[in-house]
């Protein structure tokens, strides 16, 4: 009796996070095959606007499975028409290895929402559930798998628990590096390559020197949905304060949609940026995450979206500020810190001084900052210090 593992998703596109947690999976469950299953369409979640093909991404998987022991890929799902669901492709391997013994492979999320699935009895009935996590998973996250597996074990499914040391990896993640030309240390070198000569996930793409129109297409589809909003704020926002305070509505506009875009991106890959594009940065900056959005974000509005040094400049200082700003520096500031969405205490305070002067509201938004931080016993940045030392000699 063999032990058949299934491991189906989207792999939109397959990344070293799954082929790592395949592997890992192969050895320590003693998998005698391990068998992946892309999906013709996901029945939980449309896929991302201007995905590959079912075949491409099925293409990518077996360039993918090359780098993983006993592993094969199933085009199974892509020859049955409809929703992929897990229930239907488990018949037909059960019907194909009657012998054999399979084990379904899923992340945490999926594992989380089995429940919700098609069939779970069904499923659990012929396959065992293998949750792969990895070891640092959090201490909520550990509560919700333990609870999860003694509730599916009630229901007499039989889980396995399999920890691995995988990179911690979604595909989003990859796909917004891939449009920061960032996805090397991600995805397997002939995924990448098949990524490229396919022109895949936008990479064929120009994105110099785009109309405002395009560009905030391409810049919202790189946030996270629940900042949107705040992005499109800033920029009107931004555009309105260009025409009352003299700078460029158009290039503000642009700054402001673009202010946020790396923002959606963890520390780790922050990093990465800042070591693709040689930014060297201070130990003050390397220690405070928060800051190295406006970093690398500015980093991509000059090399991905080719903008002017001045859009550049107020990406660059749109969190901290900085000494002897610009007209554009200072919009973006606090058009960031006071566009319609936001709501604290104070705003209002903030809106009124910005109805005054440029000056008096970016010298209290500078100041709102610096209160907090004292308050949560957090330094107050260089760079902010200096730009209130700065308006306040000058004022
Ligand atoms: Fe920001
Ligand atoms: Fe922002």
């Amino acid at each position: 009796m063999a032990r058949i593992g299934i491991f189906g998703g989207s792999f939109n596109p397959p990344h070293n996070g799954h082929i790592e947690a395949a592997r890992q999976c192969v050895e320590k469950l003693a998998l005698d095959r391990l068998i992946f299953v892309p999906d013709a369409a996901p029945p939980h979640k449309a896929l991302a606007a201007g995905s590959p093909t079912a075949q491409q991404r099925c293409e990518m998987v077996r360039l993918a499975a090359q780098d993983v022991p006993r592993a094969e890929v199933s085009d199974l799902e892509l020859r049955r028409s409809g929703k992929s669901y897990t229930v239907d492709t488990l018949h037909q391997f059960q019907a194909q290895y009657p012998t054999d013994e399979l084990l379904l492979l899923m992340g945490t999320d999926m594992f989380l929402s089995f429940e919700n699935w098609r069939e779970p009895d069904e499923i659990a009935r012929m396959a065992q559930i293998v949750c792969m996590h990895r070891r640092e998973a959090g201490g909520t996250l550990r509560v919700q798998l333990t609870e999860q597996t003694q509730r599916l074990e009630a229901l007499g499914a039989r889980v396995v628990m399999a920890e691995n040391d995988a990179l911690e990896l979604s595909s989003t993640t990859v796909r917004r590096m891939l449009a920061f030309d960032c996805a090397e240390r991600y995805l397997p070198a002939d995924v990448l390559a098949y990524i490229r000569t396919n022109g895949l996930y936008g990479t064929a793409e120009n994105r110099r020197g785009l109309s405002f129109d395009a560009l905030r297409a391409q810049s919202l589809a790189l946030h996270d949905e629940k900042r949107v909003p705040h992005a499109i704020g800033t920029s009107g926002l931004a555009a309105e304060l260009a025409l009352r305070y003299g700078a460029d509505p158009a290039l503000c506009a642009r700054a402001g949609i673009l202010h946020d875009v790396t923002k959606a991106l963890h520390a780790p890959e922050q990093l990465a940026l800042c070591e693709r594009y040689q930014i060297a940065l201070t130990p003050e900056e390397r220690a405070n995450p928060k800051l190295l959005h406006a970093i690398t974000g500015a980093a991509v509005a000059r090399e991905i979206f080719g903008e002017c040094a001045d859009v550049v400049r107020a990406i660059r200082w749109h969190t901290t500020g900085r000494a002897d700003m610009s007209v554009m520096e200072k919009i973006l500031y606090i058009a960031d810190y006071a566009e319609p969405t936001r709501d604290f205490p104070g705003v209002e305070r903030l809106r009124a001084a910005l109805a005054r002067s440029l000056d008096e509201a970016v010298l209290m938004g500078l100041s709102m900052t610096m209160e907090q931080l004292r308050l949560k016993g957090q330094t107050v940045c260089h760079d902010s210090q200096a730009a209130y030392d700065f308006l306040q000699t000058k004022g």
